[in-house]
């Protein structure tokens, strides 16, 4: 059930980050999120502040030298639907078209794809868990079909969102506004590991609002694609997934960033990848050895040990995707 709180739809950034710098109030976008951890009792609320009445927030705009800026309420349908989007950062309309189903996407937001809690079954069940402040991780002894096969640390969620895959390897900028002004964090420095904190996935404060998403012009050449794998053919989270973009001139491979979705606690950026490829041709060999070196630490769980062999397939697919 629905518990009861106070609604205040703020027309401004700075009335957006005031009222929700309060300990008991949470930030409402697009609300296919928000919503139903309030009515599972996930968490609490006695204020939502809507940051629907702010213009500002909303849209896609060119930006300086080339580059794009996505306001945090603009949604997954623009994105996914936006003709330059789709041209210059495939990997990114991939992902946003990969969310959930239509209705999601033209309800959903990209600044609460990019905060959504995540999806482990105990978090959001009626488990006192180590992220709920508890000193458990019920998926240690439990059911980790789900689970997380790299950086975890006494909790093993993964991050549930598509687009920030995308986002970290077209390495974007979170602009964010605050109680105390403005700030920008490299969307790679975004996201937080368990180590770091077992409460909180991202480093925004209390009372900060992502107002928008920076995007570089695209790199000469660049190519990208999203891959999502999902238990079902409907809507899904990422089982697994990689998000890819390479630059290839003159036969080798310039540039590399790969970024695996559905494993980690955060986006999970594969340097080892991406060292298997840079300077060489991108080969069935380069391939397959990419495919291994991305699997390199994996730590699977009791249940998830699939997830291995199905980011080596994952990562080989993109690549030779990319390759041709
Ligand atoms: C059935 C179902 C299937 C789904 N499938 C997928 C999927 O396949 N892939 C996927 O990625 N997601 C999926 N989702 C998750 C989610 O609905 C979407 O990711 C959506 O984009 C969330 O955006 P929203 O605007 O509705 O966020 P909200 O629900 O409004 O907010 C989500 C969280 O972000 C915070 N927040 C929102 N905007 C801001 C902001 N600008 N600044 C700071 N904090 C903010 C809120 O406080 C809240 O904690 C699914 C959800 C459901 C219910």
């Amino acid at each position: 059930m629905l518990a009861k709180f106070s609604y205040q739809r703020a027309v401004s950034i700075k009335e957006a980050a005031e009222a929700a710098g309060r300990p008991d109030a949470r930030i409402l976008a697009g609300g296919t999120d928000l919503l139903g951890c309030l009515r599972d009792g996930v968490f609490q609320a006695n204020r939502v502040v809507s940051l629907g009445g702010i213009k500002d927030l909303k849209g896609i705009r060119s930006g300086p030298r080339g580059g794009w800026r996505i306001g945090a309420l603009t949604t997954l349908t623009e994105i996914a639907e936006h003709p330059q989007i789709a041209e210059s950062y495939p990997v990114l309309a991939q992902a946003a078209a990969s969310v959930g189903t239509p209705q999601l996407r033209n309800q959903g937001t990209i600044g609460g794809n990019l905060c959504q809690r995540p999806r482990c079954w105990y978090f959001r069940g009626q488990y006192h868990c180590r992220r709920k402040g508890g000193d458990t991780c019920f998926a240690e002894a439990g059911q980790s079909l789900y689970h997380g096969i790299f950086g975890a640390s006494q909790c093993y969620i993964v991050h549930p969102s598509d687009t920030a895959p995308a986002l970290v390897a077209l390495d974007a900028k979170v602009a964010i506004a605050g109680r105390k002004g403005t700030r920008q964090v490299p969307i790679g420095s975004f996201f937080v590991l368990p180590k770091d904190s077992l409460l909180k996935e991202n480093v925004l404060e209390p009372g900060e609002v992502i107002t928008e998403i920076l995007l570089d012009p695209p790199l000469p050449g660049a190519r990208s694609t999203y891959r999502k794998v999902r238990e079902r053919a409907s809507f899904d989270f990422a089982l697994a997934g990689a998000a890819v973009v390479l630059v290839i001139a003159e036969g080798t491979v310039k540039t590399a960033r790969v970024v695996l979705s559905g494993v980690a606690p955060i986006p999970w950026r594969s340097a080892e990848a991406e060292k298997a490829i840079v300077g060489k041709r991108l080969d069935a060999g380069a391939v397959e050895a990419a495919a291994e070196a991305a699997v390199k630490g994996a730590v699977p769980m009791a249940d998830n040990g699939y997830k291995v062999p199905m980011v080596r397939g994952i990562v080989q697919e993109t690549l030779t995707v990319l390759s041709a």
